[in-house]
């Protein structure tokens, strides 16, 4: 069995901050990527409000900075995942989906979250097939086409003004009468001519045709939360904004968590509930969800798992 001072699990910039922090206090950590390395950034273009990027960024050359940084230290990066985690006792036991078992005296949990749907089963049916959680890995497909966005916070904000610059019309459909997003991105949305905002709106049903497994999404199926009328959209791309659920499922039960699956961590730190395990970025953090904060918490709990380990000497 291999041993480590310290485990991360997830890339994303908690991981790989973190990563950088523990390498450089000779905690020789090894990282595994996870389900999408790097993290939700890689689904990102431009992020403008990562300090030290005067021009701004791409997402995915950020998250290749990281993993660079982390490597010149000496992190041990790998491409995999962790499938089972023994938190009752230390040296934690922890496996990979490859088979290997990893005796890890602390472990960061950076494993992020993960985009919601609406649940319905029209939208399962199309996903792959104009159904999508992410433009900017699938907005290109939809060059020139009428399109929909759903959901009212920043990320909806965000991805409806992504598609405006190279769609022909962008419907933002939004269950109430007013953006949960900032004022900026409101801003932005309220000044691009060829996105419309449907107010009161709810989506019933995603409409299509399919014949074998080709799928081709035409529309959506739209009713007024106020007024109770239904109204038809044609569009060919629908795209799901409307919030994360944190990637907590391997540590049920095992750590504390309150009752929508975030970790809990103990105030000015990223201790969980178990001495040795401490926990960064959107995997604790509903509030703040940046790629700053998440690497500000990275970086804590490199600080507190390397503390953490003198103590026990
Ligand atoms: P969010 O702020 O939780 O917003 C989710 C939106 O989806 C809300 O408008 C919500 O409606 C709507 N919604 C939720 N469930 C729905 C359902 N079942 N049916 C229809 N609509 C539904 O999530 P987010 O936009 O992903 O943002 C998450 C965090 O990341 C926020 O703190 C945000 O500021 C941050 N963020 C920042 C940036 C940036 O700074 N560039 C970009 C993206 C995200 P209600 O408003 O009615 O609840």
């Amino acid at each position: 069995m291999e041993k480590t001072k310290c485990l991360i699990i997830g890339s994303g910039p908690a991981g790989y901050t973190a990563a950088i922090y523990a390498a450089r206090a000779d905690l020789k950590p090894i990282i595994y990527e996870g389900i999408q390395p790097g993290g939700q950034l890689t689904t990102t273009t431009e992020v403008d409000n990562f300090p030290g990027y005067p021009e701004g960024i791409d997402g995915p050359a950020m998250m290749e900075d990281l993993k660079k940084q982390a490597t010149r230290f000496g992190t041990d990066v790998r491409w995999g995942i962790i499938t089972e985690v023994d938190t009752s006792k230390r040296p934690f036991i922890v496996k990979a989906d490859d088979g290997i078992e990893i005796e890890a005296e602390t472990l960061i949990i950076s494993t992020g979250a993960t985009a919601k749907y609406l649940g319905l089963e029209s939208e399962e049916k199309f996903k792959g097939g104009g159904v999508s959680a992410c433009a900017t890995c699938d907005g290109f497909f939809y060059k020139g086409k009428d399109v929909a966005v759903v959901g009212g916070g920043d990320t909806a904000a965000e991805e409806a003004t992504y598609l405006a610059n190279m769609c022909r019309k962008v419907y933002l459909i939004h269950r109430r009468d007013e953006l949960r997003a900032s004022k900026a991105m409101q801003h932005r949305v309220f000044n691009t001519p060829n996105i419309e905002i449907l107010w009161n709106h709810e989506v019933k049903e995603i409409v299509g045709v399919e014949e074998g497994f080709n799928k081709a999404l035409n529309g959506a199926m739209l009713v007024n939360n106020k007024t109770g009328e239904e109204k038809k959209i044609d569009i060919e791309g629908f795209f799901v904004a409307i919030g994360h659920t944190p990637n907590t499922e391997l540590f049920r039960n095992k750590l504390r968590m309150d009752d929508t699956g975030y970790l809990i961590t103990k105030p000015d730190s990223t201790a969980t509930s178990v001495p040795g395990i401490f926990a960064a970025g959107d995997v604790q953090d509903k509030y703040f969800r940046q790629a700053v904060t998440a690497a500000g918490t990275g970086c804590m709990a490199a600080m507190e798992s390397e503390r953490y380990l003198g103590e026990q000497i």
